[in-house]
């Protein structure tokens, strides 16, 4: 295997608290901070003016497969995840077949390891059939490799059946996962209601189908003492309730996507299905207040919500068009351009929030640059500009609302066990 000498780059390392100009090994797959003395690298890679990070982690991607290889497959995901500078993503089992049984599972793992290039994580569904009734086997789930539960695509809209689910996540320590939608307050909702809206003629989504579920979700975790952890979370009324119920001690976490941080309701305004997703993007006021949440930690991670579709679905009419943005290609720019380059945020805190959060809530041992730990490493260059060509990325789908624009802020390598599998552009197959 190669061993890898990443020369004078920062190191940033949120698990370890580290930031500092210094070499980086990797040897044998691993991380090695005191290599021996007599070790020689077989390739020296100058990272002057990068940062060496953790692999990113999206816990929150729909790879599609099985049943939609039209939109995405696991090996286009996985690429589309190594050129944003992800080594690990978790597949969200919306699919058709719903992944929730132990074959579906293993059916995941198993085609990861001959097609994807980066890790890949199931999520278990929370209800056979993500139809919001009856409970999946959580113990035979996790025996066969889930990491959480999530019925993501639906909310789980009976409180009596939230109420077991998290009971039963009590018994297994793991985490479910909430989209957070009352589908009576929302439904026919296009867009978020408000002004714009009816000036579009659109249905609105209301915020508060959002915010009442999480609240809904706060106070059955506080009654059980189960995890839960809000999805895509988007309005200022969800934060503040989140930020609440963690002073008091729920246990309680949530996600944001880089697109609700980075777009108003504005967005739709062309009629641009790109911006159609669920939920909905909200006003200005509300991509404030999230990146209020962000700072002050009520909101600990940040996740895509990468959402591929065929370019003959995108085409429809607004109101018929599915829902969904694909992200993971153009995280780190767009976030580094929002967030850390007008100054609201550092890249430690950024990073943070893509690596040793998620690993943290998962309970996954990723995320960090320990000595030792897997080689899993991203290379981001922060002064790159570049322009998103949709027909250079490497996502099946074409569903990204930064089509043409410039970004700033790359990833240019990223490693995944020691293996470089992404270099400037373009993905090295891994030998296997
Ligand atoms: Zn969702």
């Amino acid at each position: 295997m190669t061993t890898y000498l990443l020369q004078g780059g920062r190191i940033l390392d949120p698990a370890n608290q580290r930031d500092e100009t210094a070499d980086l090994w990797l040897v044998e797959g691993r991380i090695a901070t005191r290599p021996t003395a007599s070790l020689q690298p077989d390739e020296v890679l100058d990272c002057r003016g990068l940062i060496v990070a953790p692999g990113l982690i999206d816990m929150h991607v729909h790879l599609r497969e099985p049943g939609r290889e039209d939109k995405e497959t696991i090996a286009s995901g996985t690429r589309a995840a190594a050129a944003g500078g992800f080594t690990s993503v978790c597949a969200i089992p919306n699919t058709t077949p719903v992944i929730d049984s132990q074959t579906g599972i293993k059916f995941i793992t198993s085609r990861s390891q001959t097609d994807a290039v980066v890790n890949v994580f199931p999520y278990a569904a929370v209800t056979k059939g993500q139809k919001g009734e009856e409970l999946t086997e959580f113990g035979d789930l996790l025996q066969a490799g889930a990491v959480g539960f999530t019925d993501d695509g639906r909310p789980i809209m009976n409180n009596q059946v939230m109420r077991r689910a998290l009971e039963y996540s009590v018994t297994f320590d793991t985490l479910i996962l909430d989209h957070c939608e009352d589908l009576n307050l929302a439904e026919g909702g296009v867009m978020r209601e408000g002004e714009l809206a009816t000036r579009l003629g659109l249905r609105g989504w209301p915020s508060v189908a959002e915010s009442i579920q999480v609240a809904r979700d706060a106070e059955l975790s506080e009654f059980t003492g189960g995890r839960i952890h809000v999805m895509h979370v988007s309005t200022r009324a969800s934060v503040e309730i989140i930020r609440q119920a963690r002073a008091r001690g729920v246990r309680i976490s949530c996600e944001v996507t880089p697109h609700h941080l980075a777009l108003t309701v504005e967005a739709c305004r062309t009629y641009s299905t790109n911006a159609k997703c669920n939920p909905p993007i909200g006003p200005e006021s509300d991509r404030l207040a999230l990146i209020e949440g962000l700072l002050d930690g009520t909101i600990e991670v940040i996740a895509t919500d990468h959402a591929p579709h065929t370019e003959m679905e995108k085409d429809l009419m607004f109101t018929d068009a599915p829902n969904g943005i694909i992200g993971m290609e153009t995280a780190f720019g767009v976030l580094n351009t929002v967030l850390v380059r007008p100054g609201l945020m550092t890249l430690p805190d950024l990073i943070s929030r893509m690596t040793a959060n998620p690993a943290r809530l998962l309970r996954i041992d990723k995320g960090t640059l320990s000595d030792g730990a897997d080689a899993d490493v991203a290379l981001l260059d922060p002064e790159q500009v570049w322009t998103v060509d949709p027909e250079r990325l490497h996502s099946k789908a074409r569903n990204c609302p930064w089509n043409g624009q410039q970004l700033v802020g790359r990833p240019v390598a990223t490693f995944v066990g020691g293996e470089l599998i992404y270099r400037d552009g373009r993905i090295l197959d891994p030998a296997r």
